[in-house]
C-alpha cells in the first residue's frame, strides 16, 4: 500500500504521474512575504470597484501531499516551513498594503481555511488586523476545510465574507479522471449548505478546457456546471485554462497536444449563461498569451469585452462584437478538433518553434 491507497476519489495513474512533474523538494521562499498582492476591479458587493487581492506564502495545499491538480503550479510558490510569526509578518504586509481599499481577496498556494496550511492563531490575526478596514472580503478553500466552525469565526468577526471554492467542474468523472480534484459534486454541495446555513455568500470557480477534452466539449461542461449550481452560489468565475510550470497540462502543451481555450468560446460562455440564477464572470488571467485564453490573433477588443461585461453584467456590446466580428475558422476548428483524439495548436506551435516570444 502506498499513499495513493489511502485515498478514494483518485486516478491511481494519473495522480501518479503528475505527482512525478512536481519539484521533489520546494524551492525555498521568503516566508516573511506574500507571494503577490496587486489590486484589480471586481464586482463583490454588486458592482465593480478596486479589489486587494493578496496570495500568502504558505506550506501549500493539502492536496499536494497525494498529488495536484493536473493544471496547478501553486506548489513553485510554497514554502517548506512557514511559521505563525511569518504569516503574522505577511499580514502586516497586507495591513500596510490595503490603504483605502474596502474589498479583499485572498488566497494561499492551497485554502485559507485549513489549520494547517494557515493555523488559526495567524487567521484570528487576519482578522483582527483587517477588521474596521475591509467591508467585503473572499476567501478560497477546498470544501473539506469549509465547516460550520471554521465559518463561524468570520460570521463572528463581522466581516461580510463570500467563501470561494475551486470546483472546476460538476462532473465528476472529468473532477477524478482528468483534474484530478481529490473531490466531488457531492463535497461542493455539502460545502455549499454549510455556508448558506451561515447566510455566507459563495463564489464558484469553474476550470474552462482542463486537458483531454475539446473545446467543444468543455463548453458544454462549463455550460452545464453553471446549470447544475446556479442557485446554490453567488456568482461563478469561469477561469480558461493559463498553462503553469511542472503541471500534467504544460507537458502535454509543450508536446503540441494540448491548446489552451480560444477567446470566442469564453464570449460563447458568457452569452449562453445569461439567465442562470446566478452571475457570471471570467477574467482571463494571461488572455491573449500563448499559455492563456487566445484566438488564433491577438484580439485584444474582445478580451476587453470580456472583462467589461463581467464587471458590468452587461453583455449587450460583447453580444455585438461576437456577432458582427469575423471568427475567422473558428467555428471550423471547434468542429475538427472535436473529432480529433488530442487538441492540436497547429498554428502556435508553429509560432513558438520560430521563436520565444510569450505573445501570438
Ligand atoms: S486544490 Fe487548489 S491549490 Fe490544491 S492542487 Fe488543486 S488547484 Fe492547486
Amino acid at each position: 500500500m502506498d499513499e495513493f491507497d489511502t485515498y478514494p476519489l483518485i486516478n491511481r495513474e494519473l495522480a501518479s504521474e503528475i505527482k512525478s512533474l512536481m519539484p521533489a523538494s520546494p524551492r525555498v521562499n521568503d516566508a516573511n512575504k506574500p507571494v503577490s498582492m496587486w489590486t484589480e476591479k471586481d464586482r463583490l458587493r454588486g458592482y465593480p470597484e478596486a479589489t486587494a487581492v493578496v496570495i500568502f506564502r504558505t506550506t501549500g495545499c493539502s492536496w499536494y501531499r497525494f498529488s495536484s491538480c493536473s493544471m496547478c503550479g501553486y506548489f513553485n510558490d510554497i514554502s517548506p516551513n512557514v511559521s505563525i510569526d511569518q504569516l503574522k509578518r505577511q499580514i502586516d504586509s497586507l495591513a500596510a498594503f490595503i490603504g483605502d481599499i474596502k474589498v479583499l481577496k485572498v488566497f494561499t498556494s492551497g485554502s485559507f481555511l485549513d489549520p494547517m496550511e494557515f493555523p488559526v492563531n495567524a487567521r484570528n490575526y487576519f482578522l483582527e488586523k483587517i477588521s474596521g478596514k475591509i467591508s467585503k472580503l473572499l476567501v478560497e478553500s477546498r470544501t473539506e476545510y469549509i465547516t460550520r466552525e471554521n465559518l463561524s469565526e468570520f460570521k463572528d468577526s463581522g466581516i461580510d465574507t463570500r467563501i470561494a471554492i475551486g470546483l472546476e467542474t460538476a462532473n465528476d468523472d472529468i473532477m477524478k479522471n482528468i483534474i484530478n480534484k481529490g473531490s466531488t459534486f457531492g463535497k461542493y454541495l455539502n460545502a455549499a449548505e454549510v455556508a448558506s446555513k451561515l447566510s455566507m455568500e459563495l463564489r464558484t470557480y469553474l476550470l474552462f478546457k482542463p486537458l483531454f477534452l475539446s473545446e467543444k466539449n468543455a463548453i458544454a461542461d462549463i455550460i452545464d456546471s453553471i446549470s447544475k449550481v446556479s442557485g446554490l452560489t453567488d456568482d461563478v468565475s469561469v477561469n480558461p485554462m493559463n498553462i503553469q510550470r511542472n503541471t500534467l497540462v504544460e507537458k502535454y502543451w509543450k508536446k503540441g497536444m494540448y491548446r489552451p481555450p480560444r477567446l470566442w468560446s469564453i464570449a460563447k460562455i458568457l452569452l449562453e449563461s445569461r439567465g442562470n440564477d446566478c452571475e457570471v464572470i471570467s477574467y482571463p488571467t494571461g488572455g491573449n498569451s500563448i499559455r492563456g485564453a487566445h484566438n488564433d490573433a491577438v484580439d485584444k477588443k474582445l478580451l476587453e469585452l470580456i472583462y467589461t461585461s463581467s464587471l458590468e453584467q452587461k453583455f449587450e456590446e460583447l453580444e455585438k462584437y461576437y456577432d458582427d466580428t469575423d471568427h475567422g475558422n473558428y467555428d471550423l476548428y471547434l468542429d475538427m478538433e472535436n473529432k480529433m483524439p488530442v487538441q492540436h495548436e497547429s498554428a502556435t506551435m508553429k509560432n513558438r518553434l520560430v521563436s520565444s516570444d510569450q505573445t501570438i
